[in-house]
């Protein structure tokens, strides 16, 4: 399972980037946020192939191991 609270490789920078960055590019490349509102973003030369290498990143899965919770029936 991929940690997402530690420092990690990034296929759109092609470096490592920590949470934070990958966090706010996240946003960026989703459209959720300006692109200029994300300064390290301005190293990306290719913003188009970033947006699709982004979606296809697994850290771009926010949800990723929601499907593995156990759910305590008394809460339901
Ligand atoms: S989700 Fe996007 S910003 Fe985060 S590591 Fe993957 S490609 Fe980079």
């Amino acid at each position: 399972m991929l940690d997402y609270e530690s420092d990690h490789y990034c296929p759109a920078y092609k470096r490592v980037i920590d949470i934070d960055l990958c966090y706010e590019s996240l946003m960026g490349l989703s459209k959720s946020v300006k692109i200029s509102s994300v300064k390290e973003l301005s190293e990306i030369k290719d913003i188009e192939e970033a947006r699709r290498v982004c979606a296809e990143c697994p850290y771009s899965d926010l949800g990723a191991g929601m499907d593995d919770w156990e759910i305590d029936p008394d809460l339901l």
